[in-house]
């Protein structure tokens, strides 16, 4: 029996039909995939049995990582790496699905990562990922709503994002104390030409630092009194951080990069 470590975020799923769920919200067979956090090995098995041209494993538990051997065959590579630290687009010239019950803990770090580091083109073709329930309502809300922020910001820059089902905990052992959500990422071929992702998250980070405040120093922060910029995005600084729109943030950091060029 093997002792799940909180510290590594490792609740196992054991529950055949989400697994079943999650394997079959895209095709498979003859693409290439990666799991992130393989654990003990339940979704791997049966990602395996759908037929993928290669699979790759990341897993940061090298005791985990080196007990995976026993269910892998020629088609599986194991690195047991932190994911965080992990070049994914050096694995292959195409597009892998990624499949992942994130580790709790680095789910949202896992996820910018991703986004901040991507070029024009993607590396992936889908992202079918397990989220704490609270954390994939961040990531799928819109425009006032109380969940709005930063991470739906970034997240709907470059991806399309439909959430498939919440997940109880009685479907994981050990059981966590929260729901969780099964959410589908795919790329999205037109977005915003922002240059530096990093500049999307200071614009967001700076305007929600204060949720329930005016738009007002925020914005004088960073674009110092600019109404020009204000009727030209028709922003109202009696507004709240949540009542501006996707698009208005994407704007705003292409402003920010023009001013900084
Ligand atoms: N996929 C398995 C399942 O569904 O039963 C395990 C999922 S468990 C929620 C998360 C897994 O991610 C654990 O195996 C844990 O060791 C691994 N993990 C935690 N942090 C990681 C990291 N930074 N990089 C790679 N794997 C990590």
């Amino acid at each position: 029996m093997i002792k799940a470590k909180k510290s590594l975020g490792q609740n196992f799923l054991i529950d055949k039909n989400i697994i079943d769920k999650i394997t079959s919200t895209v095709s498979i067979e003859g693409n290439e995939v990666l799991e992130v956090g393989p654990g003990t090995g339940n979704l791997t098995k049966e990602i395996l049995k759908k037929n993928p041209s290669k699979m790759y494993l990341v897993e940061k538990d090298t005791f985990l990582a080196e007990n995976l051997k026993e269910i892998i065959d020629g088609r599986v590579k194991i690195f047991n790496e932190d994911v965080l630290k992990f070049d994914e687009s050096l694995l292959s010239k195409n597009k892998i699905i990624v499949f992942g019950n994130l580790p709790y803990n680095v789910s949202t770090e896992i996820l910018s990562t991703w986004i901040t580091k991507l070029k024009n083109d993607y590396w992936f073709s889908d992202l079918v990922l397990m989220f704490q329930k609270e954390v994939a309502d961040r990531i799928i809300a819109k425009f006032n709503t109380s969940a709005y922020g930063r991470l739906s910001i970034l997240a709907n820059w470059r991806l399309n994002i439909n959430k498939i089902c919440d997940i109880s905990p009685e479907s994981f052992s050990p059981r966590p104390k929260i729901q969780s959500s099964l959410v589908h990422f795919t790329p999205k071929k037109n977005f915003a030409t922002i240059e530096d992702p990093l500049n999307l998250e200071k614009i967001t980070r700076i305007f929600f630092s204060h949720r329930r405040k005016m738009l007002k120093k925020p914005f004088n922060q960073i674009f110092n009194g600019n109404n020009g910029l204000l009727e030209k995005l028709n922003i109202d600084l009696n507004l709240r951080p949540q009542n501006l729109d996707f698009d208005t943030y994407y704007k705003l950091t292409m402003e920010y990069e023009k001013l900084r060029s």
